[in-house]
């Protein structure tokens, strides 16, 4: 079995996430007492989240540099980065180690095509929701064409990620309030809806609405289980 290098905390909310869907992964392919090898490198979150809206992210992609290459010291075979925003300093992140990096946004699009999804709603943080660096991965690399909620409804979207779930706090007015921006991007003609941060399962779950979901963590934790048991 290959041993799976995370870069976490960001939040650790979410990271613990991924390291419990990743071992249930592991168990269930492989059975019995079986565990995922992981060597996780799990950074400080508010330094990271100052940097990120302040602008800094240059300052951001050296720490997550210098993570990575401790992973890859420790024995990974290859990376994840365990959040999507910060996917924004990937191509970095990848320069600085050898071992291959699984992006996200790769794993949730093969998804989507090999279930025919051509035009999709994207919630995440606003550097998600409104830049490039995953949006047009999604439609150039993929031909997957990307709706997002309008301005303000990013905004009450962005600020529930830093303000709540990064902080473990799950409650039903959020609840509301990102359900109805579901049916809304639904409405415009979303055909399924992807959950782009990684906390946001914490709050959103299938059962809540009828609108196919794509939760990017357990994407990405499956996509890690399949790869570390492949030869
Ligand atoms: N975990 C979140 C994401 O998937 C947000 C936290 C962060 O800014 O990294 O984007």
């Amino acid at each position: 079995m290959k041993t799976i290098g995370m870069l976490g905390g960001m939040s650790w909310e979410s990271t613990a996430s991924y390291y419990k869907a990743i071992n249930e992964g592991v168990k269930k392919a492989l059975g019995g007492l079986h565990s995922a090898k992981i060597c996780l490198y799990s950074v400080d979150f508010d330094e990271i989240e100052t940097l990120q809206h302040q602008g800094r992210w240059d300052e951001t992609a050296k720490i997550l540099a210098k993570a990575a290459h401790a992973v890859e010291a420790g024995g990974a075979d290859f990376l994840l980065i365990c959040t999507n925003t910060m996917h924004k300093v990937a191509p970095d992140i990848e320069a600085a180690v050898a071992i291959p990096l699984l992006h996200i946004a790769d794993a949730t699009a093969e998804q989507l095509i090999g279930d025919k999804v051509k035009r999709v709603g994207l919630l995440g943080t606003k550097f998600t929701m409104e830049q490039d660096f995953y949006k047009a991965r999604l439609t150039d690399k993929f031909g997957i064409n990307v709706i997002v909620p309008a301005a303000e409804q990013r905004q009450v979207v962005h600020d529930i990620i830093y303000s709540e779930l990064c902080l473990g706090k799950v409650t039903e007015q959020s609840r509301v309030k990102y359900l109805e921006i579901i049916e809304h991007l639904y409405e415009q003609g979303a055909e399924a809806v992807i959950l782009g941060c990684t906390e946001i399962a914490l709050l959103i779950e299938q059962e809540h609405t009828k609108v196919r979901l794509y939760d990017t963590t357990e994407i990405h934790a499956e996509q890690a289980v399949k790869a570390a048991i492949s030869e």
